[in-house]
């Protein structure tokens, strides 16, 4: 059976498939792993060309969610669901609102929220069916952009990983290269340039790059040559896959700390490749975790300030990365999934402690979701 090989490969807990002939709903959810807390992630939306593509993918991002959640700190689990069907031709209400009943009928194990091919519109369409949403405006109660927690804690992680390489987390006077002037990069510059940090940035949109360096006092070069700056850090902002082959020989930068998910073009072969140049790595997912912390906050009753205050806790996380690659002597990637690991293993032990008949379910327990 090739279902269950596929979920006992990644060790899945529950895989849904959704069908809805009406509406052409075809989706499947993946719940990876529960320990910590409900299953939450995005819904992507895309022209899978086999059914099988779109199972591996749906396991493979929840998986990732899994580690991700644990590694932030977070009382959540993995999970993820793709929809089968073109983001650009196949959206309607129906469509969403039919997915949103599927959702509801998981009774919590599984929080959803917009990832590519879907967007807040989507999701407003899914939340007439189910509370089990995030990622919504603000204007209606959600926790709207999530950028700003993220350049934060991108920041936070820098500075983290400045400490790790000097002693000193100071970012004063220190020469960074951001890749990017998207949403995460303006917050993330606004923080380094406040602090007296030379920050070099670049962008596809000249435009675009204008404006943001002259609003935080940064200087531009053109994309090509964000790869051979002279700096102490490297920021990537934009793109995943651009730690690769090419882009590796030429870098100066001691360390890499950015926003981008999905940096190493090949996890094994280029965080080895950073070891052999002496370049630090920390880890992507454990450095953009702000915008999962926002939309966990969303669960709660949305307060940018605590938010904040969470996303702050990225500085000791990326020490403690960088502390288990000592201890262990494994690339830094690998040292973030042990830490992601040791700690749902940590919490999964203490919940068979038997805890009399209280109804407390942790501060994002099922008996509270909802009241929002
Ligand atoms: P964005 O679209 O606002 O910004 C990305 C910027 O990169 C754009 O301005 C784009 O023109 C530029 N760009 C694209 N290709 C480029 C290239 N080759 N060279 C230079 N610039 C290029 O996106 P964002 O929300 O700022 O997200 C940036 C990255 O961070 C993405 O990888 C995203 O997945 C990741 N991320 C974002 C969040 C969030 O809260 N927005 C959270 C976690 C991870």
């Amino acid at each position: 059976m090739i279902i269950f090989e596929h979920l006992e490969k990644r060790d899945h807990e529950q895989v849904v498939f959704c069908s809805d002939k009406k509406t052409g709903l075809r989706a499947i959810v993946a719940i990876h792993n529960t320990n910590l807390g409900p299953a939450l992630g995005g819904t992507r939306m895309w022209t899978y060309a086999t059914d099988e593509e779109a199972l591996v993918d749906v396991l493979r991002l929840s998986r990732g969610m899994t580690y991700k959640a644990a590694v932030a700190g977070l009382n959540l689990g993995g999970g993820k669901a793709v929809i089968i069907g073109d983001p650009n031709k196949d959206k309607n209400e129906a469509l969403f609102r039919a997915f949103g009943r599927f959702v509801e009928g998981l009774a919590g194990r599984y929080i959803t929220a917009e990832d590519v091919g879907t967007d807040v519109r989507d999701m407003e369409f899914v939340r007439m069916e189910t509370k089990y949403v995030t990622g919504i405006d603000k204007a209606l109660g959600g926790s709207g952009d999530p950028s700003p927690v993220t350049g934060f804690g991108v920041y936070m992680g820098m500075k983290a990983s400045m400490k790790e390489l000097t002693g000193s987390d100071s970012l004063s006077g220190k020469k960074i290269a951001v890749q990017g002037a998207g949403h995460v990069a303006q917050f993330v510059c606004e923080h380094l340039t406040k602090e007296g940090a030379k920050v070099y940035i670049c962008d596809i949109f000249p435009d675009k790059v204008k404006a943001v360096a002259d609003k935080v006092r940064a200087e531009v070069v053109a994309p090509e040559k964000i790869y051979e700056v002279d700096a102490d850090l490297f920021c990537p902002c934009a793109l995943g896959a651009i730690v690769n082959d090419a882009t590796i020989p030429k870098f100066k930068f001691k360390a890499i700390a950015g926003g981008a998910n999905n940096q190493l073009a090949d996890e094994a072969k280029h965080g080895q490749m950073l070891i052999e140049r002496g370049i630090m790595y920390a880890p992507d997912y454990a450095i953009n975790a702000g915008g999962l912390i926002n939309v966990y906050n969303e669960l709660e009753g949305y307060s940018q300030e605590r938010a904040l205050k969470q996303a702050e806790g990225i500085y000791d996380t990326i020490l403690k990365i960088f502390a288990i690659s000592k201890r262990d002597g494994v690339p830094t990637y690998e040292a973030s999934n042990r830490l992601a690991e040791e700690r749902i293993n940590a919490i999964g032990r203490i919940k068979t402690i038997y805890a009399g008949k209280s109804q407390f379910v942790g501060r994002l327990g099922e008996n509270d979701f909802g009241k929002r």
